[in-house]
C-alpha cells in the first residue's frame, strides 16, 4: 500500500516516493526558546512524531532534524529584562522544552541543530547568493534576499508578486528605505547595542530567522529532502523565503513534499504567546496525564482545527482510557489463563483481529488520518473485549493485547499502566525481611531488598527502624 501525503506545494495528497528507496530526510521547524512552550507548539511536535513512527513501522529509515531557534529578539529582551546572556536563556528553555517532549512522548529528533552554532554555513549560503545575484547588502551592512530575482517565489503559498507588494509597501515607511523593493526580506542584519553578534563580511550581527532553517536542512539532511514541515503560520513568509533561499543557492529543488498542521485554538482563536491566550504544556500536565494529552492531539486530522476545551480532554480521557482498561483486563485474564495454545476457533478470531492493523494502516497511509486509526484502535478493544475471556487461551490473549499495543505505541501511546506496588505488599516484606534478618536469613533477607528495588521501592536502615520511598 502506498503512502499519500496532502503536499501545501501541489495543495493535493500525492503519493510518497522518498528520494532514496528506504529513506526519509525531513525537517520540522522547532520553537524559539525563550519561554516554556505551550501545548500549540506541542502540536506539530507530536503530530510529526507520530508521522515518523508511522513511517519507521512501514520500514523507512527516517533522518529527522528539528532546530531550536536559539537568537532572536524575544530571547534577548528576557535575556535583558533578568540581566544574563541570551545563551543563558534558550540555553535553559532547550532543556525545558526537551523535558515536556520526553513527557509526551516526542522523540528526540535523530538531530537538534541551534541556529547560534552554524553561523559560518550561514555567512556561506549568503556570500553564495550575493555572488549569484539574489541578494545584495546595503549600507549599514544588512543583506537583503532580492525577491523578484527568484522566478518560483510564492509557489508555496500560492501568492502572486503584485498582491504580495500591495500587502508589504507598508514595510517602505517604516525604515526599511534601503530595500531595492518592498519584497525584499533580511538574510543578515547588524547588531544592536547589547545584542549577541557574530563577524561577517558585511557587518557585525546576526542571521534572519528564515536563513537559520535552509542552512541546517542543508548541513544535516543535504540540498534536496523529502518532507519539511511545521505549523501552517510558517508557510509564508517562512518557509517561502526558506524555498527561495535554498532553491536560488542550491540550483535544486528543495523539499519535495510540504506539511503543515493546522493551529491549537482556544475559543476558536490561535493559540500564542504574543495573544496571551495560551497554556504552557507545564500547566497543562499538572491537570492531565500527558498520553491524554497526546490522545487528544491526535484525536483530529492534523490539517483540521483543534480546539482546545476541558470538555474534550474529558473525552480524550474517556478514550484514552478505555484502551488502557482492556489492556489491563487481558493482562487479569493471561494471569488467569490455564490453557496455553489457540483454539481452531480462537485461531480463526485471531486472523479477524489481524484485519484490523491493515485498516489503520488504510487510515495512516491516507494522509496521516490519526483520527480515523484512533476509531480502529477503538474497533480493536471493542472486539477484544467481547471475544476474551476467562476460558481463552493465554496464546489468543496475548495476540489481541500485542495488536493493541502495537497500534497504540505507532501512535506514541503508552497504554499499559506500570504496575504499582501497593502501600500494604511493601510493609508485608519489610516484615519479611526483617524476621529474615532476625533468624539469620541473610540471603533472604538481601533477595528481598533487591526484590523491592527492582519495582522501584528503595529500603534505608536508621536508628528508629526501616525507611522506604518511591524511586
Ligand atoms: P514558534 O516558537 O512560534 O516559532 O512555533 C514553533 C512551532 O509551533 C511552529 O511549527 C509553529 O507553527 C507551531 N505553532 C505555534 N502556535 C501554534 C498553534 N496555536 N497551533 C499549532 N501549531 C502552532
Ligand atoms: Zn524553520
Amino acid at each position: 500500500m502506498s503512502m499519500k501525503i496532502y503536499n501545501t506545494l501541489s495543495k493535493a495528497k500525492e503519493e510518497f516516493v522518498p528520494l532514496e528507496p528506504g529513506k526519509v530526510k525531513m525537517y520540522v521547524c522547532g520553537p524559539t526558546v525563550y519561554n516554556y512552550i505551550h501545548i500549540g507548539n506541542a502540536r506539530p511536535m507530536i503530530v510529526f512524531d507520530t508521522v515518523r513512527r508511522y513511517m519507521e513501522h512501514k520500514g523507512y529509515e527516517v533522518n529527522y532534524v528539528s532546530n531550536f531557534t536559539d537568537v532572536d529578539d524575544k530571547i534577548i529582551k528576557k535575556a535583558n529584562e533578568e540581566g544574563v546572556e541570551s545563551e543563558v536563556i534558550s540555553k535553559r528553555f532547550i532543556e525545558e522544552c526537551k523535558k515536556d517532549m520526553e513527557a509526551l512522548n516526542v522523540r528526540p529528533a535523530t538531530t537538534h541543530p541551534q541556529a547560534t552554532q552554524e553561523i559560518g554555513g550561514m555567512i556561506e549560503m549568503i556570500d553564495t547568493l550575493i555572488r549569484k545575484g539574489h541578494a545584495y547588502a546595503v549600507e549599514d551592512g544588512t543583506v537583503y534576499f532580492r525577491t523578484r530575482s527568484f522566478p518560483g517565489y510564492g509557489k508555496l503559498s500560492h501568492k502572486n508578486l503584485d498582491e504580495l507588494q500591495g500587502g508589504n509597501r507598508s514595510l517602505l515607511v517604516s525604515g526599511e528605505d534601503q530595500k531595492e523593493d518592498a519584497l525584499d526580506f533580511v538574510l543578515w542584519k547588524p547588531k544592536k547595542e547589547g545584542e549577541p553578534y557574530w563577524r561577517s563580511p558585511w557587518c557585525n550581527g546576526r542571521p534572519g530567522w528564515h536563513i537559520e532553517c535552509s542552512v541546517m536542512s542543508k548541513r544535516y539532511l543535504g540540498e534536496e529532502i523529502d518532507i519539511h514541515a511545521g505549523g501552517e503560520d510558517l508557510i509564508f513568509p517562512h518557509h517561502e523565503n526558506e524555498i527561495a533561499q535554498s532553491e536560488a543557492a542550491n540550483g535544486k529543488p528543495f523539499a519535495r513534499y510540504w506539511m503543515h498542521n493546522a493551529f491549537l485554538n482556544i475559543d476558536n482563536k490561535k493559540m500564542s504567546k504574543s495573544a496571551g491566550n495560551f497554556f504552557t504544556v507545564r500547566e497543562i500536565l499538572e491537570k492531565y496525564d500527558p498520553q491524554i494529552v497526546r490522545f487528544f492531539m491526535l484525536s483530529a486530522h492534523y490539517r483540521s482545527p483543534l480546539n482546545f476545551s476541558a470538555e474534550l480532554m474529558e473525552a480524550a480521557k474517556n478514550g484514552y482510557d478505555r484502551i488502557v482498561t482492556s489492556v489491563e483486563n487481558l493482562n487479569y485474564l493471561l494471569g488467569k489463563a490455564s490453557c496455553a495454545q489457540m483454539t481452531e476457533e480462537e485461531k480463526k478470531l485471531a486472523e479477524d483481529a489481524a484485519g484490523f492493523a491493515d485498516r489503520f494502516d488504510e487510515a495512516m497511509d491516507d494522509d496521516f488520518n490519526t483520527a480515523d486509526a484512533i476509531s480502529v484502535i477503538f474497533e480493536l478493544v471493542k472486539f477484544a473485549n467481547t471475544n476474551a475471556s476467562g476460558d481463552s487461551s493465554r496464546e489468543f490473549l496475548q495476540a489481541l493485547k500485542d495488536e493493541i499495543l502495537l497500534l497504540s505505541d505507532i501512535c506514541g501511546l503508552t497504554v499499559e499502566r506500570k504496575q504499582e506496588m501497593l502501600d500494604a505488599d511493601i510493609e508485608a516484606l519489610i516484615a519479611e525481611r526483617q524476621a529474615a534478618r532476625k533468624a539469620k536469613n541473610f540471603a533472604r533477607a538481601d533477595q528481598i531488598r533487591n526484590e523491592l528495588l527492582e519495582k522501584g521501592i528503595i529500603l534505608e536502615d536508621t536508628r528508629e527502624g526501616v525507611k522506604w520511598k518511591r524511586a
